[in-house]
């Protein structure tokens, strides 16, 4: 929609009171201030009233949008070419990793790859986060694997009459049980975070 304004095309929102979720209009009214505002029930008739009026004049699309349009069509932009796009992020693109780019889009940022990935703002945090959940998940199930044949090694040590080998496996996998209790505790952590998103959107 931003796209669409930028180029010159008539901009209509569903009124967001009338919406079943009002979300992605009050979105869309966050970020321009569009043509028209109606209710669903008005929208036909705007529509239809709307491509019955002559063209106004060919506006160039921004370079900016031109240029988006071809990656999105498939071509690989180089890093020099997005440097004239945006700015280069300290964040990589959840998806592919890769390096993106901040674009600025009137009061909101959005985030790109080099290959097209794109996210806004608030998407990108919600990507960040699946990734954060999958890496502390791994880290999870290697330190539970480290500490299951540490235990194993010390009992093993034990029938064995090994004392100190027995003792240097016990260590080791108290060592490990300590660092799952702080991963754990941070994925709760997380969990709780997350819970009070959701009350406040709630709220909201
Ligand atoms: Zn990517």
């Amino acid at each position: 929609l931003w796209a669409l304004d930028q180029c010159a095309g008539i901009t209509v929102v569903q009124d967001p009171s009338d919406a079943a979720f009002p979300d992605m209009p009050l979105n869309a009214l966050n970020r321009l201030r569009p043509d028209h505002m109606v209710t669903l029930a008005a929208m036909p008739r705007l529509l239809s009233s709307l491509v019955t009026q002559p063209a106004g004049e060919a506006v160039k699309a921004p370079e900016s949008i031109r240029f988006e349009v071809e990656i999105a069509k498939g071509s690989v932009a180089e890093m020099d070419e997005m440097d004239g796009l945006g700015r280069r992020s300290v964040l990589a693109c959840p998806t592919c990793h890769g390096v993106m780019w901040e674009i600025d889009e009137g009061p909101l940022t959005r985030f790109r790859c080099h290959v097209g990935h794109t996210f806004a703002a608030e998407h990108l945090s919600l990507s960040l986060d699946e990734n954060l959940r999958r890496a502390m998940g791994s880290a999870l199930r290697a330190l539970e694997e480290r500490l299951e044949l540490a235990r194993k090694l010390e009992r093993d040590a034990e029938g064995k009459d090994q004392p100190h080998l027995a003792a240097s496996w016990g260590k080791r996998a108290s060592e490990y049980e300590r660092e799952l209790s702080v991963i754990r505790s941070a994925v709760s952590r997380m969990d709780e975070i997350d819970r009070g998103e959701d009350d406040y959107k709630a709220a909201e």
